[in-house]
């Protein structure tokens, strides 16, 4: 029988999360569909398992990490039975609502489910700077802790497995809101020869220095005291997005990034909420559900 932590997927981050293991000095056993990507973690000494019903015949810990919650049933399903009395730690990236339902039918099968989401690329797994939320079954979050706290700093959600994604998720439409505005700006800047590397070195510490911002707007946010003194107006802020958008147009550039958080604003100016501050955003982005 094979022992040690089992890692089904050896992607790009299944192979850092099972190299930060094995560098830890920890057994792991060890299977990917293409077997080439295994046989390249072979030198730090794994167990490469040929088939999952072999790679799952121990006792430890299954670590599975593939592409998406279709890929995740295409690898477990044909093995359920076997899994029954084991504890699956899942890594792949799913929707909240994937992540709950692989906790059923984790739940339905007799296995125990820890959902993670992983806050950090392959290069940083096992490095200062990586973090893991987890959600799921408490017991293996802390039967398993020194083992997930090899790959990054671990934070736990609840017993909902959803939690941890669902933070993920969140934490995502920030980055990738953040991504898109920089592009745009870019962009505007390209159409009078402003390089993006030379953009960027002056976008990177302004956003840095925004981001010091959240915190007062969440207090606005938790209070719903978007009347309350010191707040950017609706009004003021519908001024500044025009005029962004009036100089997209200008530049030639599409202010498709933009354009939806202008008309939210506009909404709200138009029902007479225009002197309310611009934290409201929030309420109106929530009646669209
Ligand atoms: P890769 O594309 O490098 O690897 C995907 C893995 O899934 C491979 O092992 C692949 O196997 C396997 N796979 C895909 N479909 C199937 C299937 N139907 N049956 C069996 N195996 C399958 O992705 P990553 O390793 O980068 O990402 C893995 C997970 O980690 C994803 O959910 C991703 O969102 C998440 N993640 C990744 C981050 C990153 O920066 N890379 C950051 C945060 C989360 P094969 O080699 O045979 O194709």
């Amino acid at each position: 029988m094979t022992t040690g932590t089992t890692f089904l997927g050896l992607g790009a981050m299944g192979s850092a999360l099972a190299t930060a293991t094995l560098d830890g000095g920890a057994p792991a056993v060890v299977w990917n569909r293409n077997p080439d990507r295994a046989r390249a973690l072979a030198e730090r000494g794994p167990t490469v398992a040929a088939t999952v019903e072999e790679a799952i015949a121990g006792d430890g810990p299954i670590v599975v990490c593939l592409f998406d919650h279709r890929s995740v049933h295409d690898v477990l399903d044909p093995v359920a039975a076997g899994l029954a009395g084991r504890t699956v730690i899942n890594l792949t990236t799913t929707t909240p609502r994937e992540s709950r339902e692989l906790a059923g039918w984790a739940a339905d099968r007799g296995i125990t489910y820890l959902d993670g989401a992983i806050m950090a690329v392959p290069q940083m797994i096992g490095r200062p700077g990586s973090a893991i939320f987890y959600s799921g079954s408490a017991a293996a979050f802390e039967r398993h802790r020194p083992l997930l706290d090899r790959w990054g700093g671990s934070v736990y959600f609840g017993p909902d497995a959803g939690m941890a994604s669902l933070n993920d998720m969140a934490m995502l439409v920030g980055m990738y809101a953040m991504f898109a505005g920089f592009l745009h700006g870019a962009a505007m800047l390209a159409t009078d020869g402003v390089p993006a590397t030379e953009f960027a070195e002056r976008q990177a510490p302004f956003l840095a220095a925004m981001a010091g911002q959240l915190a007062g707007f969440a207090a606005t946010v938790d209070a719903k005291d978007y009347a309350g003194a010191g707040q950017q107006s609706l009004e003021f802020t519908e001024a500044a997005l025009a005029a962004l958008l009036r100089t997209s147009a200008d530049q030639g550039v599409d202010a498709g990034v933009l354009r939806p958080i202008h008309d939210n604003v506009r909404r709200q100016i138009a029902a007479g909420l225009g002197g309310l501050g611009t934290a409201r955003i929030f309420e109106e982005l929530r009646t669209t559900r």
